[in-house]
């Protein structure tokens, strides 16, 4: 805890894997709340929380931690903020601001809004921040330093309070270490279907298609993953759980992408057989580029290899190309 002054008095999370575990830290090292309640549906995570202090107080019902909260963070997977948000819908506080932290917003939204009862504040978020890791023992506080969180507010709210209640989330994301940008709901959607749903998806199926050749062992695939495969495998581990509600809930983003993709694989795979060098060559060279950026924006590490350190992996058989 930080001397700052509180930006909530009281912050109730919902769901305390790796988001909810996070942001209890953050908000703890940060000082940005007065006290933070939060529940989980197993008493193995409400105990892995309260030992890790993710929160001051845990509850076995959402509807108890929400209580007197001005602050209330969703963060169960996507598929049930609607049953969450009908949980907590009687308990909430007159005046709390109700956010969550799900990876697709227009689904979300919809599920949620009809819970939202008049005179609570309904800010739509999604900080773009994880590892493939997940549970009330992933989290940690630094997670979201220096990464973007997308608030997509509502357009149409009757409340001469909301625009308040935004900047006000607003600052406890920056308070968290954030960036934060505001977009509307469905361009979000479009825009995480190309940075991260349809990536998921290809490293899902690229690793499912190696796990089921027959020409080639699975021990062969595994030998020589470091040659770039084992690079999808890091993504293709994330929680399946998540990802499949991902999926069912932004589907038509998800669609529209991969049949934009489709049509580029097929112009790439043309290339290869009339063995245009040219076509290929300038599609490496942009793609080189767009590595640069994400470096440069301060996205990841310039160090070779995302930064591995290699001495442990010396025994092994280390293949790359
Ligand atoms: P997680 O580590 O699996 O944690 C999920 C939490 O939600 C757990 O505490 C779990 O409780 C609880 N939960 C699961 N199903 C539930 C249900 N049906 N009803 C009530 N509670 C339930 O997941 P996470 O990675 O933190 O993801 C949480 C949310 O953050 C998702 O909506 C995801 O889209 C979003 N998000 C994730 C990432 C990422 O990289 N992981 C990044 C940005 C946003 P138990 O442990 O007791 O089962």
């Amino acid at each position: 805890m930080t001397d700052a002054k509180p930006i909530y008095n009281k912050i109730a999370l919902i769901g305390l894997g790796l988001i909810g575990g996070s942001i209890g830290l953050a908000a703890k090292r940060s000082g940005l709340a007065g006290q933070i309640s939060g529940s989980a549906r197993t008493e193995e995570t409400r105990k892995v929380a309260m030992e890790r202090g993710l929160v001051d107080q845990v509850f076995t019902t959402a509807a108890e931690a929400v209580a007197d909260a001005d602050l209330v963070i969703l963060c169960t997977p996507v598929g049930a903020l609607g049953p969450v948000a009908a949980e907590i819908k009687p308990a909430l506080k007159s005046g709390a601001t109700v956010t969550d932290v799900g990876s697709v917003k227009a689904a979300v939204i919809e599920a949620v809004q009809p819970h939202i009862p008049e005179g609570v504040h309904l800010v739509p978020a999604h900080p773009v921040a994880g590892t493939e890791f997940s549970g009330p023992h992933a989290g940690f506080p630094d997670l979201f330093e220096n990464r973007w969180c997308i608030l997509t507010p509502l357009a149409q709210t009757v409340s001469p309070d909301y625009a308040g209640a935004v900047d006000r989330l607003d600052l406890f994301w920056r308070g968290c270490g954030s960036q934060v940008d505001r977009m509307d709901a469905k361009h979000h959607d479009l825009v995480l279907a190309i940075t991260s749903h349809v990536p998921h998806l290809i490293a899902y199926n690229i690793v499912g298609t190696a796990d089921d050749l027959e020409a080639v062992t699975q021990s062969e695939v595994i030998k020589y993953s470091a040659s770039g495969f084992r690079d999808f495998t890091r993504i293709a581990a994330s929680d399946p759980t998540m990802w499949r509600d991902i999926f069912l809930n932004n589907s038509d983003a998800v669609l529209e992408m991969l049949s934009r993709f489709s049509e580029d694989l097929t112009a790439l795979q043309r290339a290869i057989r009339w063995k245009d060098g040219d076509v290929l060559f300038e599609l490496f060279s942009r793609t080189r580029a767009i590595r640069r950026s994400i470096i440069e924006a301060g996205q990841d590490s310039d160090e070779p290899d995302f930064g591995r350190g290699h001495a442990h992996f010396r025994d092994s058989d280390d293949a790359q190309d």
